[in-house]
């Protein structure tokens, strides 16, 4: 299958193909090659067929198919689509079906897409390769053996593995933007605010972006101008006009300017994304753009930050799970307490528990100054660092993952160096900043290396140009892993 959301969109729109006729195509994909990816943790075939046929029909009747026009989409389980799981990767939740729908499934289903499946992924979205699911480790559809990245590997996959064109992830430290580095497709991180998060089930409030996935800018684009705009059921959600992205994504950026922090070139970084990243800088000069040096010199600090806040924040948001408003009881349980500890300590896995205990401690009473309130005021300096850098410059270039897709295994063992796999990443959500994912390259073993463009707040439309400009004039989008051949 064509993971080029373009074309897709295409024959579909001009009635070559039915929705109907992809969706099956899709899932026959699925049970081919799903038994080795576990990109999925609940399909439901029958439902996504009676979707497909349902626009088929609105279609063959002359309405209005919808912006997707019956496109299939796969939301990460974390995401709220009513009658479906929402287990969150967690034994906490899993018996929980959704009585209600998130703002992006309503957008999605009311503008044509079928929603089809729930995909895999860490815990509550916390790590970065999936292993922290308690139902299955999602695979690298480029090399079984290694991690698609997390926390939303499931989605990304998929789109990878050709099982889907287009998925939603959620990122609150780089959960989209990693696994689509990983994966060797696009990845997106709105600005905070652009898309509505009702109905994803929060990690760390303050960080917490719903964005897409797809084989391509363009698919990047079409989810995008459905499901960003205003919801009064988000207060963080900003009531800004949504531009038309696929309308401008073809559209050149005369006269950038793209900055490169010298913060990004530093130990650590494998030598094989360096010379993919420097590559693509050189790509851009040839397309006009100037490149200019600029400095983020907090950014050493935003690991140490952002699993601060983001635990600190876990930490209360996970309190409602306790057995009784939501989730996992206990059937093991003398009084209350007992109770909550219980249901508690058998619902949550090893890596939930490690970021509560985490964030319980620093915000409590003694410690709250020395370790959260601190932590705010160097998030603060990090943002000021982007402020003053898109004084200058409007997109920033950096890698994205310091290295390529790493083994199965190979970081569960020690935490840090698994937190330092977003050390590239973390910094746009303590900013706010919106950020793009897109392939760049490939190592000697053949694994994708991927592009990140940050831009300054609400700046989506042109990241996507930019990216648009890159994937026009290069070809590793195209290349597909050998599970997804056909
Ligand atoms: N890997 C980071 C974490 O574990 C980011 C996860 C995410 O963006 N959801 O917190």
């Amino acid at each position: 299958m064509p993971t080029i959301t373009r074309q897709l969109h295409q024959s579909l729109l001009s009635g070559a193909v039915t929705s109907t006729a992809l969706v099956q195509r899709c899932l026959n994909q699925i049970a081919a090659r799903d038994g080795q990816v576990k990109a999925f943790l609940q399909i439901d075939a029958d439902n996504a067929l009676a979707q497909a046929a349902a626009i088929d029909a609105r279609r063959q009747s002359g309405q209005s198919a919808g912006r997707f026009a019956g496109l299939p989409v796969g939301l990460k389980d974390n995401i709220c689509v009513m009658g479906a799981t929402a287990t969150c990767g967690s034994r906490i939740l899993e018996n929980f079906i959704s009585p209600y729908d998130s703002h992006v499934a309503e957008r999605l289903k009311a503008e044509g897409a079928v929603l089809l499946g729930r995909t895999n992924l860490d815990e509550f979205a916390m790590g970065s390769s999936c292993e922290n699911s308690a139902f299955a480790v999602t695979r690298n559809p480029w090399d079984l053996e290694r991690a698609p990245g997390g926390s939303s590997g499931g989605s990304a996959a998929a789109v990878s593995a050709g099982m889907l064109p287009l998925s939603l992830g959620s990122d609150t430290g780089g959960s989209i933007r990693q696994p689509a580095a990983l994966c060797g497709i696009v990845g997106m991180k709105p600005t905070y605010g652009r898309v509505s998060r009702y109905g994803l089930v929060a990690y760390a409030s303050s960080l917490d972006q719903i964005g897409p996935f797809a084989g391509d800018v363009y698919g990047a684009a079409l989810i995008m101008e459905a499901i960003a705009g205003h919801d009064r059921r988000d207060s963080t959600s900003v009531n800004l006009p949504v531009p038309s992205y696929t309308q401008t994504v073809d559209q050149p950026l005369a006269g950038l300017k793209i900055g490169v922090a010298r913060e990004h070139f530093v130990e650590g970084l494998d030598p094989a994304v360096e010379q993919s990243v420097r590559a693509a800088i050189e790509v851009y000069r040839s397309l006009g753009a100037t490149i200019i040096e600029v400095s983020l010199p907090r950014s050493r600090y935003c690991v140490a930050v952002y699993y601060m806040v983001a635990s600190s924040e876990a930490s209360s948001n996970l309190s409602r799970f306790d057995g009784v408003h939501y989730g996992h009881r206990s059937e093991n349980h003398g009084n209350l307490a007992e109770m909550y500890a219980a249901s508690r300590a058998e619902g949550f896995g090893d890596e939930v528990k490690r970021r509560i205990m985490l964030g319980t401690y620093a915000l409590s009473a003694g410690y709250y100054d020395a370790y959260y309130k601190k932590a705010l005021q160097v998030r603060r300096l990090i943002r000021e660092d982007f402020d003053a850098a898109f004084q200058s410059v409007d997109l920033i270039l950096s890698p994205v993952t310091p290295s390529s897709a790493f083994k199965i295994g190979e970081l569960t063992s020690d935490p840090l160096a698994m937190y330092l796999q977003d050390i590239y990443t973390l910094s746009a959500n303590l900013a706010g900043i919106p950020g793009l994912s897109i392939p760049c390259g490939y190592s000697p073993s053949g694994l994708p290396i991927g592009l990140q463009l940050l831009g300054p707040h609400f700046s989506e439309d042109r990241l996507l140009r930019a990216a648009r400009m890159y994937e026009s004039v290069t070809d590793w989008h195209s290349r597909r892993p050998a599970i997804a051949v056909d």
